[in-house]
This record gives C-alpha cells, structure tokens and sequence, in this order.
C-alpha cells in the first residue's frame, strides 16, 4: 500500500502553521516531533500578548526584533507544557538561524529537517558538527500531490459533504 512517509506529512504540517506566522518579513513554521508522533508546533511572530508586526516594526532590509521564530517558539511551548524536547526531530519550513540552532542544539534535537535553504547555512554546519543530523527535502512532492497540502486545501475550502438524515 502506497503511504505518505513520516517525513512528508509532518514537513506538509509545518507548512500549514507557516500559514499562521504573522512577522512580514518571512513566514515559517515548525513541528517538533518523535517516532513520527507531534510533541509541539510553532510559527514565527510576535511574543502572545504583544501587537503583531507592522510595516513600521517590521522591514524587509533589517532583522525583526519583535518575533519569536518558528522554531524557538515549538520549543518553547514544549517547555510550557513539560514535554520534554530530546529526542526529537525538528521540522521547519526554512533551515534555521544560528540563534535557533543553537537553542536546538542546548533542547537535545537530534535531527533537523527543512524544506527551504535560509541564506545563511553556517548554522547547518554547526548543527552537523555536532552531529545532528540535517536533510532537505522539498515543499512540493509526488506524494504531496495525493495525500498532502493540496489535498488539505481543497477539503477545507469544499463545501462539507452531506449528512446522512436522522
Ligand atoms: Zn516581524
Ligand atoms: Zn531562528
């Protein structure tokens, strides 16, 4: 039987929490997850409670201040709700800055999964070195075509099938 592997369909769950992130200068979403199970998610923007980013706060040419990114968020909320965060496998719709990769590091995630490339890939050296295991794979897949976002999307924007009459 043909299966969506882990990988996909936790990388495609990622990719509908990047749909949430709120900062203006680059969407991304994250899950936290072991032996295929979700411990937690997360997406980049600002802390709860605090205003989301504008056009003022918020510009493409300089680095964001106000929001929490993606990954720093999923292990955050690990923490809140004591879900212990090693081992674990981190996906992530972009590969990770060096200041999310060091929190990997220091939360115990042994391997790091990304679909898009972030300019700078010297925190994918650094996790490697430490041996944490990075790989690439795609946002747009054979699998992905049957069973993953593009099939999500269409259920949800459909109109809901029809009950059966009581
Ligand atoms: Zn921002
Ligand atoms: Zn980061």
């Amino acid at each position: 039987m043909e299966r969506i592997s882990r990988d996909r369909l936790l990388m495609d769950v990622a990719l509908l929490f990047k749909e949430r992130a709120t900062c203006l200068r680059r969407k991304v979403g994250a899950v936290l997850a072991r032996d295929g199970r979700i411990l937690s998610t997360g997406y980049g923007g600002a802390p709860a409670g605090v205003a989301h980013c504008t056009p003022e706060t918020c510009s493409p040419d300089k680095p964001c201040l106000r929001t929490i990114h993606a990954e720093a968020n999923a292990v955050a909320w690990a923490a809140r709700s004591g879900i212990a965060t090693e081992p674990s496998t981190l996906y992530t719709t972009a590969s990770p800055c060096i200041e999310c990769a060091k929190l990997l590091i220091n939360a115990g995630i042994q391997r790091v999964v990304y679909d898009e490339e972030y300019r700078d890939t010297a925190p994918i050296l650094l996790l490697e070195g430490l041996g944490i295991r990075c790989e690439r794979i795609g946002s747009v897949s054979t699998e992905c075509s049957e069973f993953g976002l593009s099939v999500f999307a269409r259920s949800v924007r459909s109109t809901p099938p029809d009950l059966p009459k009581v």
